[in-house]
């Protein structure tokens, strides 16, 4: 396509990255979810544990104690589509309480921070119900850790910005580079969204736009991956109540933020 870039690098780990405030808004009934830039962490580490995945690519979790079952969230991983990026990233679990302090937001269930120590924050939790959510934020470290010429980061990556017209949409004023348009609006959080949706047909946060299809999920798999085709990522489990509404709310005992 014309609008489909030409140039692009994979971001080395630690370089500068030019994150801005992502949120997740509670944009579905009951979802939610945020990815904010994070501050300084000021709660203690964990267990940190790791895996491999089937090339030898180490991934590692951040666990809150020993008794976590790491063992979904690492298959969620495992089976996500993903590159090499996915040694430069720590998924890690925090208790529900400390979620929105570390995401500095009220609302948020999960976070990204990109740079040196790239993080995703997640509360210790049900994997599966929060499956959708952590694919957002690998998303957000996808987008962040592979880098094109087209925008300004985050942007998403190459093959994507051009099956999603994103140059175009961002030329008519439909897209933009910031929140300045708002959540929905944002390249970053339309990205993440896709890339989420690529292993979970779940709500897609993103109304206006249709809904990523084939092509869509075909061009980010070959940025990542740098193949076409092949099996698509195993889905995780989805849970989906009859209502038809994700389910992606506060475990019990958890105040659900509006
Ligand atoms: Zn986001």
């Amino acid at each position: 396509m014309s609008d489909r870039p030409t140039r692009f690098r994979r971001a080395r780990v630690g370089a500068s990255l030019m994150l801005s405030r992502m949120c997740r808004a509670p944009i579905l009934a009951g979802l939610v979810s945020a990815a904010a830039l994070l501050a300084g962490s000021s709660v203690a580490a964990g267990v940190v544990v790791t895996t491999q995945d089937e090339r030898g690519r180490t991934i590692t979790i951040d666990a809150p104690s020993r008794a976590t079952p790491v063992g979904q969230y690492f298959r969620l991983l495992r089976n996500s589509v993903h590159g090499d990026e996915i040694e430069s990233v720590t998924l890690r679990i925090v208790q529900q309480s400390a979620v929105a302090r570390l995401c500095r937001s009220q609302r948020a269930r999960a976070c990204y921070r990109g740079g040196e120590n790239a993080t995703i924050i997640v509360g210790e939790g049900d994997p599966a119900e929060d499956a959708q959510t952590i694919l957002h934020e690998y998303g957000h470290h996808v987008d962040a850790t592979i880098r094109h010429r087209r925008g300004a980061e985050l942007n998403g990556t190459p093959r994507w910005w051009g099956t999603r017209a994103m140059g175009l949409r961002k030329a008519r004023g439909q897209v933009s580079s910031t929140y300045a348009l708002g959540w929905t609006r944002s390249i970053g959080e339309i990205f993440a969204e896709d890339y989420a949706q690529m292993h979970i047909r779940g709500p897609y946060g993103i109304r206006w736009l249709p809904r990523p299809d084939e092509s869509v999920f075909r061009a980010i798999r070959l940025d990542v991956t740098g193949r076409a085709t092949g099996p698509p990522p195993r889905a995780a489990r989805a849970e989906l109540r009859r209502s038809g509404t994700w389910r992606n709310a506060a475990p019990r005992g958890i105040r659900r933020a509006r």
